[in-house]
């Protein structure tokens, strides 16, 4: 197995395969006072295997259509869709969210958490508003500093890692010039890093190297995860995922 195949073995068993809550998904909802009765059409970008799509599905009467362009990832999403009851409400959907075949002005709400930095948030936001009804509401969570400086070791890390990580006041700029009107922000909180993601992400190791032989390539990678959490766990203070809920104006 290559690093990309390992990355997947690692990941597609998991939960979700970033920070974040079932409470923070029901609380972003309440911010962007979406209507749990009315029917919607949402789009979740990057959905991974489903952890936000699932949440939306059990809390709004909405038609979700899912959207990642790893097939494993889309496969066990459907799955848990199946066994959670909630397949009639979902469109799994194997894509990329650089080139959606989604009409203009298709989608009530457009969600995305922890995966819009892999096309970058700023082209993001401009991309994904033509997808959006008017006053259509796009709710995502982004990589951000929660202070306006920090030690070069974590800006060292950040810069070579995604260089747009920014303050949220940054973030929401971007918004206003994108043709949105910032509605709500919070903070993740250290519950949906450690607990909700890297915990359970730990408990996986051993099974993922005896599952690979031990090999050296999968060891380079559980090494690589537990960097990224111990730089987490000491810098925690200074960076988080913020959930950024904006309104697109009606231009
Ligand atoms: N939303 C999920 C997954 C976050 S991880 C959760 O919170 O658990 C980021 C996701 O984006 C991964 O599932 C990855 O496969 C997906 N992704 C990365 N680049 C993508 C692209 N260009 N198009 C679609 N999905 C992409």
């Amino acid at each position: 197995m290559d690093e990309f195949e390992l990355l997947l073995d690692l990941h597609k068993g998991a939960n979700r395969q970033g920070p974040g809550g079932d409470s923070e998904t029901e609380k972003a909802i309440g911010l962007a006072g979406i209507d749990r009765n009315a029917s919607l059409k949402i789009a979740d970008i990057g959905c991974g295997t489903g952890a936000s799509t699932l949440t939306l599905a059990r809390l709004l009467n909405a038609n979700i259509t899912a959207v990642d362009f790893l097939q494993d990832f889309i496969d066990a999403l459907a799955n848990r869709a199946h066994s959670n009851g909630v397949d009639e409400k979902i469109t799994p959907l194997c894509a990329s969210m650089e080139q959606l075949p989604f009409e203009e002005e298709e989608f009530d709400v457009i969600w995305s958490e922890g995966a819009i930095y892999n096309i970058g948030f700023e082209k993001g936001v401009a991309d994904w508003k033509r997808y959006l009804k008017p006053s259509g509401m796009l709710i995502a969570s982004e990589i951000t500093w929660l202070t306006s400086s920090r030690p070069s070791e974590l800006q060292d890390h950040w810069n070579n890692e995604y260089p747009e990580i920014d303050t949220a006041s940054a973030k929401i700029k971007i918004l206003e010039s994108s043709g949105y009107t910032p509605i709500g922000y919070f903070v993740l909180p250290e519950h949906c890093w450690l607990d909700n993601y890297y915990e359970p992400m730990r408990k996986s190791f051993d099974a993922f190297l005896s599952r690979n032989g031990n090999s050296e390539e999968a060891r380079a990678i559980v090494e690589a995860e537990r960097h990224e959490i111990e730089l987490y766990k000491k810098y925690k203070a200074y960076f988080s995922y913020g959930v950024y809920i904006a309104k697109k104006l009606n231009e």
